[in-house]
């Protein structure tokens, strides 16, 4: 298996005048704010491990004409930062996803952070996976504590996948650490695959990119966080701030705005993760569409390039989801689309109250949608 990108460095394009940003048309006319009322179902679905500080996740599921789609953004999340989210519901509901280039994708596994004796059985849980993400600077310890635990976690790590060919380590450092603090974390726990995210700012990965590329440790840098709206993207580009973004369906605006805006970075050369965000199964459909739908690429041997590993294994953060857990075999998730069980569905009902609350912000995210396209249009209504 040839990997892309795997420990090295590709120089990145100086920066074009103009950012490439096609719009696509989109869903004209939308559809009736009362027909997406109609088809909505919302879910409470309880969590295996706290996260984002909730032991519940609650999601909005559309029945569409197309298949289902879901709208689920962050409490913390604007009327306006929404619109995307439901432009991705919408999307997968109505209009449904581009034709998949693949059956099967591989992914990530996660290990958070644990003490290195429970590596073993943490990785066992996600069989075959190849790529492993490992989350490192916990929050809370002193830098060199938290140091000298990442070093033994990820130790623990190479260790399991040693003999299995084509593995890669991941970190994510979730913008934990000042730029010295970076560099000297990364060069003790490369060779890695990528740093996720080592400092909080575009401006600091930039730094970090660069005082790396200086010391010849040829770790990437991946930007996570920086990377919420449509424009950050090309913000950290400009910046030269990353040579791999994670992206996520859903707060960008769906499938077909991800796919462009992937062959927009990989012209820049930059590599693209596509990852979930706390999505259900539903959610999900959308995240494996999209890898599902990266173009084809082929090396120097016209072997084709697969894509790199997607954080889309992360059903198992949940302790009961509205169709059953898709199963990971040798480290890849089957892409077709998925449905919940009328079961299910009907058992994790949301209360009165929350559904009436989620409704509520389904209509403002859909009058931000209509206001963008008003503003636009109708070309694109991803808000600025
Ligand atoms: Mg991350």
């Amino acid at each position: 298996m040839n990997f892309p990108n795997s420990g090295t460095r590709l120089p990145q394009s100086p920066r074009p005048s103009k950012q490439p940003r096609s719009s696509q048309p989109f869903l004209a006319p939308l559809p009736p704010l009362a027909d997406i009322l109609e088809r909505a179902h919302v879910v409470s679905l309880p969590m295996a491990v706290k996260f984002r500080g909730l032991r519940h996740r609650e999601v909005v599921l559309i029945d569409g004409p197309a298949g289902w789609g879901e709208f689920a953004p962050f409490a913390d999340y604007t009327a306006r930062e929404t619109a995307p989210w439901l432009r991705s519901g919408v999307e997968a509901a109505y209009q449904g996803f581009p034709s998949p280039n693949r059956d099967y994708i591989e992914v990530n596994a996660t290990v958070p952070a644990v003490e290195p004796a429970q590596v073993p059985e943490v990785l066992s849980r996600m069989p075959g996976a190849r790529c492993v993400k490992v989350k490192v600077a916990e929050p809370g310890k002193d830098f060199r504590d938290a140091l000298a635990d990442d070093i033994a976690r990820v130790s623990a790590v190479r260790e399991e996948l040693s003999g299995i060919p084509g593995t890669r380590i991941r970190v994510d450092a979730n913008g934990a650490w000042t730029v010295e603090q970076a560099v000297e974390a990364v060069s003790a726990l490369a060779p890695l695959d990528y740093v996720e995210q080592p400092c909080a700012t575009p401006e600091e990965l930039a730094e970090v990119r660069t005082q790396l590329m200086r010391r010849g440790i040829f770790v990437r840098v991946a930007a996570d966080e920086s990377i919420r709206r449509v424009e950050d993207p090309y913000r950290v580009a400009d910046l030269q701030a990353a040579d791999v973004a994670v992206v996520k369906v859903a707060p960008l605006g769906g499938v077909r705005r991800v796919l462009q805006l992937s062959a927009d970075l990989r012209a820049r050369h930059m590599d693209v993760t596509i990852a979930s965000a706390l999505d259900s199964v539903v959610g999900i459909n959308a995240g494996l569409a999209a890898v599902a739908s990266l173009p084809k690429l082929n090396d120097d041997e016209d072997i084709d390039v697969a894509p790199a590993p997607a954080g889309l294994a992360t059903g198992s953060l949940f302790l009961e989801d509205v169709a059953a857990p898709r199963s990971l075999v040798d480290g890849m998730l089957a892409t077709a689309p998925v449905a919940p069980d009328a079961d299910r569905l009907a058992a994790l009902a949301a209360d009165g109250a929350t559904r009436d609350w989620w409704l509520d912000r389904l209509r403002a995210a859909y009058a931000q949608m209509e206001a963008h396209r008003a503003r636009e249009n109708g070309e694109s209504w991803a808000p600025r």
